[in-house]
C-alpha cells in the first residue's frame, strides 16, 4: 500500500480508537489506489477459442503492468459460494451442478462458519468431475468491524477447526432474537420466526434471512434495500456482533493444514491505518491469501487489491461469492481470470486438492 500520506499507526493506538472513528468513509480516497496511468487494462469480452473455457467469461484487457494474464492463472477456479447449509439457497449438489455448466475447473463450497456441507460439496465436485477444494468463511471483528475469513483447503474432520465454528456459531441466536426486537419497535411483528423460515441450518440465521422475510412480507421490494433500510449500523434492525478474534480463525484454518484468505477486502470501512493493520497483523498470524478477482468488487479494486496482495506477499484468491440465482450479480465461474504477476492460491494447496 505504498504512497500512503502518513505512515501506518502503531496497531495498538488504533486498536484503542477503534470504534470512535469507524463512520463510512469512501474506499476511494484512500490513498494508495495506482495512479490513474498505471490503470491501462479494460475488461473486454473475449470470445476467441482457447482462451476463456466459459462462454461470455471477462478476460483482462491490455497492459504491461498488472492485466497480463499468465498461464498459471488461466484456471476457472470459483474458490467462495454458499448453500442452503448457511445463507444460499441452493444445495451444495446444485451449485456443483451450476459451476460444472458456467465451466468451473476448481470449486470450493464456503457457507459461513459451517463445514457440515463439505461431505456433500466433494462428492457433487467429484460427480461432476470438478477438482475441489474444502471451504468456509469465518466472521471475525476487526477494529470493530465484521470481516471475514475465508480457509480453503483444510482437514474439514480438524477438531480445533470444528470447536472454532461452533463456537462462532453460537451467538447468532441471541444477535437474531435482539434484531428482531429491534424491527418490532418500528412496527414489524415475527421478524425472528419469519427469518427462521428461511433458515436451512436454525444455528446459522444470519441478516440474509431477515433480507428475505421482509422482502416476502412485502415491506420492501429487494434484499438490498431491507439492508440500507434496517439491517445497517444505525437502523432499526442493526445489532453489533463480537465473533472470533483475527489469530483465532486464521490459526484454525492453518491448525487444519489450510490456507487463510481475506475474503472481499474492499467491502470493509477501513480507514487506510486500520486496513493496513488487517493485512499486517493477518500476514503475522500466518494469513497468506487474499480476494483479488470476487463478485463485490470493481475493476478498479482488482487492480488496488493485486498491488495490496504484491505489497504484502500473499497469494490471490477468485470467487464469486454466489448466493442465490436470485439476488446474486455474479455467477460461478464468470469471472476474469487473476492477473498475471499475482500467485494463485491453488499453487499453495495443490496437494490439498481432491
Ligand atoms: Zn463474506
Ligand atoms: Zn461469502
Amino acid at each position: 500500500m505504498t504512497g500512503r500520506g502518513a505512515g501506518p499507526r502503531p496497531v495498538s493506538v488504533i486498536l484503542a480508537t477503534a470504534g470512535i472513528h469507524l463512520q463510512a468513509r469512501s474506499r476511494r480516497s484512500t490513498g494508495w489506489i495506482p495512479a490513474p496511468d498505471r490503470v491501462e487494462g479494460r475488461l473486454r469480452r473475449n470470445d476467441g477459442p482457447g482462451r476463456a473455457k466459459t462462454p461470455g467469461a471477462l478476460d483482462w484487457g491490455v497492459g504491461p503492468k498488472i492485466f497480463a494474464v499468465s498461464p498459471k492463472n488461466i484456471l476457472n477456479a470459483d474458490l467462495h459460494c454458499h448453500s442452503v447449509v448457511s445463507d444460499g439457497t441452493l444445495s451444495p449438489e446444485a451449485l456443483a451442478e451450476r459451476a460444472k455448466l458456467n465451466g468451473v475447473e476448481l470449486w470450493a463450497l464456503t457457507d459461513h462458519d459451517e463445514v457440515g456441507g463439505q461431505q456433500r460439496a466433494l462428492a457433487a465436485a467429484q460427480a461432476q468431475g470438478m477438482r475441489y477444494l474444502t471451504g468456509a468463511e469465518i466472521s471475525v471483528t476487526f477494529a470493530g468491524e465484521t470481516v471475514h475469513i475465508v480457509g480453503l483447503g483444510f482437514d474439514a474432520d480438524d477438531l480445533a477447526l470444528r470447536q472454532g465454528l461452533l463456537a462462532t456459531r453460537s451467538g447468532r441466536r441471541e444477535r437474531a432474537q435482539e434484531m428482531s426486537e429491534g424491527l418490532a419497535q418500528v412496527g414489524i411483528r415475527g421478524a425472528y420466526e419469519g427469518a427462521l423460515k428461511f433458515v436451512g441450518n436454525p444455528e446459522l440465521i444470519s441478516r440474509t434471512h431477515f433480507a428475505r422475510f421482509l422482502v416476502e412480507s412485502g415491506v420492501c421490494k429487494e434484499t438490498n434495500e431491507v439492508f440500507r433500510k434496517y439491517l445497517t449500523e444505525g437502523k432499526p434492525g442493526y445489532v453489533p456482533h463480537r465473533w472470533a478474534s483475527l489469530h483465532n480463525a486464521v490459526s484454525w484454518i492453518t491448525g487444519a493444514q489450510g490456507v487463510a484468505v481475506i475474503a472481499h477486502p474492499a467491502r470493509y470501512k477501513f480507514t487506510p491505518n486500520e486496513e493496513f493493520a488487517l493485512f499486517s497483523e493477518f500476514k503475522a498470524h500466518g494469513g497468506q491469501a487474499v480476494e483479488v478477482v470476487t463478485g463485490s468488487h470493481s475493476v478498479q479494486e482488482y487492480v488496488r487489491y493485486a498491488e495490496a496482495a504484491k505489497e504484502f506477499g500473499l497469494a490471490a484468491s477468485r470467487g464469486s461469492d454466489f448466493h442465490s440465482p436470485d439476488e446474486s450479480h455474479t455467477d460461478l465461474g464468470t469471472l476474469p481470470f487473476l492477473p498475471g504477476e499475482l500467485t494463485p492460491v491453488w499453487e499453495l494447496l495443490a496437494d490439498r486438492i481432491q
